[in-house]
């Protein structure tokens, strides 16, 4: 993979990535020797994991982690178990892991895995099998001080269990700090689990103080229900706000009034579908809906869209349609550079991935710091250093769009750049070493 410029092959989202990278690096003063060390991820494994299935047969799944850079500190990232997990798609969210992980200013480089398999098909003894296995291929490829996997698409605190568990076993000493994302009795931060949520919660709470909303004239369409969905759906339906349309993978609902998110979360939770909820459950009855498709939804008349499935749902084919003048980025990668260009003409405010969603890494800094000293800290600890964090930065991004007159996607590189920069800066720089000759 070389560097990219505007003119290359689009859509494709490693150099997606490097086109957004390079618009960035012009508002800057990263060198460019640190620019250049971006468009190349650090180290790359390719594994093929041999899983013995429960009929006895043997299947062998191939799965990737990619350490895309370690200036600010070891590569953190999730890890996502999904049929259509690909490399270039691998390397382009590393590469947004290193940026989200400069714009909260955590002391983590990016990284990021996956393996190609639809998690669904599995028992939970061949998941089992499969992730610890992964572990095992793996081998120091990752470590408390070089790459700390968490949970991503598909991935749960269970998973990342029996992997702190199998990498304890190889290293023969209990190392909780290897996997961030775990379950609370075994190493696991209080408020991880609804973290991301949260962190995208904040970001709203900030611009309802700046812009001075009023919840409840804010209607609000969110696509995918899994975690961060449900999370932010939950935290803004218990502040007022009208959250009027969900959707996953099967389809959507709205309702003018707003939904009834506690209800709905619950019978999502017992169900797979949420149609399948809503024209068999008894949530029917409480809130009547109407179906929507997943793109009907994106395009609907809105206040704020949260996208929280996959990436590259808002395209240049849709992106024209939006209605919503406040996009929360809550999956990674959401829309393409090409739609981003279309809604930043159409001056959307889009809070981007890298801040929307960096909520789940921060309290995964937390875990890590915590697993490392050995002290927990209470639920309350935990999401005020959050807010502490999100808003602090969410500010400090207002600052540099003022002042460059940049939006916010933009910005939001500006400032991780310019911190991966000085990072890497301190090692030297050709500008250092010609000043000592
Ligand atoms: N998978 C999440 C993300 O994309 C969390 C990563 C982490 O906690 O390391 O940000």
């Amino acid at each position: 993979m070389t560097a990219s410029s505007s003119s290359q092959i689009p859509d494709q989202p490693f150099l997606d990535a490097l086109n957004r990278l390079d618009l960035a690096a012009e508002h800057t003063s990263i060198p460019g020797e640190a620019l250049q060390r971006l468009k190349h991820p650090q180290s790359i494994a390719e594994v093929n994991i041999p899983t013995r299935m429960d009929d006895g047969s043997l299947r062998i799944f191939k799965g990737y982690r990619v350490r895309h850079n370690d200036s600010r500190g070891p590569g953190k990232g999730g890890i996502r178990y999904h049929p259509e997990v690909d490399l270039e798609e691998v390397k382009a969210l590393a590469f947004w892991m290193t940026c989200k992980c400069a714009v909260v200013d955590l002391p983590f480089g990016g990284a990021k895995g996956g393996i190609i398999v639809n998690p669904k098909e599995l028992s939970p003894l061949e998941l089992e099998r499969l992730s610890r296995g992964f572990i095992r291929t793996l081998g120091d490829f990752i470590g408390p001080e070089t790459d700390v996997p968490a949970p991503d698409v598909y991935t749960n605190s269970m998973i990342m269990g029996w992997m702190m568990d199998e990498y304890s076993k190889m290293v023969r000493k209990r190392t909780l700090s290897v996997v961030t994302g775990k379950p609370i009795p075994i190493g696991g931060s209080l408020g991880r689990h609804e973290a991301t949520g949260r962190g995208g919660y904040y970001c709203l709470k900030e611009l309802e103080a700046k812009q001075g909303w009023k919840p409840r004239d804010i209607r609000v369409a969110i696509q995918g229900f899994g975690n961060a969905g449900q999370h932010v759906a939950r935290l803004l339906h218990h502040d007022g706000y009208r959250v009027v349309a969900v959707s996953d993978s099967k389809g959507g609902i709205y309702h003018r009034d707003g939904l009834n998110v506690p209800e709905l979360i619950e019978a999502k939770n017992r169900r797979t579908s949420l149609q399948e909820v809503y024209c068999t459950d008894s949530v029917c009855d409480l809130t009547k809906a109407d179906f929507m498709t997943n793109d009907e939804l994106l395009r609907s008349d809105v206040d704020v869209l949260i996208p929280a499935a996959l990436g590259g749902v808002i395209t240049r084919e849709n992106a024209n349609d939006i209605q919503a003048e406040v996009i929360l980025e809550m999956a990674n990668g959401p829309i393409t550079s090409k739609a981003d260009t279309i809604l930043s003409r159409k001056k959307k405010l889009v809070i981007p991935d890298i801040l929307a969603n960096a909520g789940g890494v921060t309290v995964s800094y937390f875990e890590w710091t915590q697993n490392r000293t050995g002290w927990y800290w209470k639920q309350e600890e935990v999401n005020s250093k959050l807010a502490e964090i999100i808003q602090r930065e969410l500010d400090a991004l207002f600052s540099v769009m003022q002042e460059k007159q940049l939006d916010m996607r933009t910005a939001a590189y500006v400032a991780a750049l310019n911190r991966i920069g000085e990072a890497v800066g301190c090692l030297g720089t050709q500008s250092y070493y010609q000043q000592q000759i």
